[in-house]
């Protein structure tokens, strides 16, 4: 997966990611977008994204990482956040059964604010914390099989599964594009829309609308 130069993008992919507050959210973003991971916990202040360029199967992508900025104690967060997202990493952490338990809160705000057709999955982070272990392995498969999401147990400080759960995203996110599934109209979707406008961008990496596109 090499890095790309700045400006060399053909598709832009919003990937946001939820879960309660210190389940490790933004340190499994930071394992992905920079190879590292920060042992204290920092409070993620002001709303935050990364941004990451990566080649997949010959596609030159950019990923827009948001990340919550602490609202997720109140699970209060706004519909913007989820605007024109395509892509949900819901996590929860291995070693604290309420932050499973709160799944169910977490999907009900996927199904109110979350585009149709976008890409999911589950992720129970910390597994090398295996003394500490509150939620079993089959436990969380089973829920995964009953919402219909993949499922993978991930460390951010080790850095197990990490990139594998960005990769089947990207991997979703794209095919769902190149059948259209993401472009389709909805009724009463205000969603797809952003998301039609902004999913192409020109050479430069500008955001072009995707009607202005000969492609
Ligand atoms: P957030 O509130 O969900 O963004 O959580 P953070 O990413 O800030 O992490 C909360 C705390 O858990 C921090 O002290 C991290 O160092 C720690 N942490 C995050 N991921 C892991 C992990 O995979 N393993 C272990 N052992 N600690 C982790
Ligand atoms: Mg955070």
């Amino acid at each position: 997966m090499a890095s790309l130069g700045a400006k060399d993008y053909n598709f832009l992919f919003k990937v946001i990611i939820i879960g309660d507050t210190h389940v490790g959210k933004s340190n499994v973003l930071l394992r992905f977008s920079e190879d590292t991971f920060q042992d204290s916990f920092q409070p993620t202040i002001g709303v935050d994204f990364k941004i990451k360029s990566l080649n997949f199967e010959n596609t030159p992508i950019k990923l827009q990482l948001w990340d919550t900025a602490g609202q997720e104690r109140f699970r209060n967060i706004t519909n913007s956040y989820y605007k024109g997202a395509h892509g949900i990493i819901l996590v929860y952490d291995i070693t604290n059964h309420l932050s499973f338990q709160n799944l169910d809160i977490w999907l009900e705000e996927v199904e109110k604010h979350g585009a149709t057709n976008l890409t999911k999955i589950l992720i129970g982070n910390k597994n090398d914390l295996e003394e500490l272990r509150q939620v079993e392995k089959k436990e969380a498969e089973k829920k995964a099989e009953e919402i219909g999401m993949p499922f993978l147990e991930t460390s951010a400080k080790e850095g197990t599964n990490v990139e594998k759960v960005f990769l089947y995203v990207i991997k979703e996110i794209k095919e769902k594009m190149e059948k259209g599934l993401l472009e389709k109209k909805e009724k009463g979707s205000k969603i797809t829309g952003e998301l039609k406008q902004g999913l192409r961008l020109d050479t430069k990496g500008n955001i072009k609308n995707k009607d202005d596109c000969k492609c």
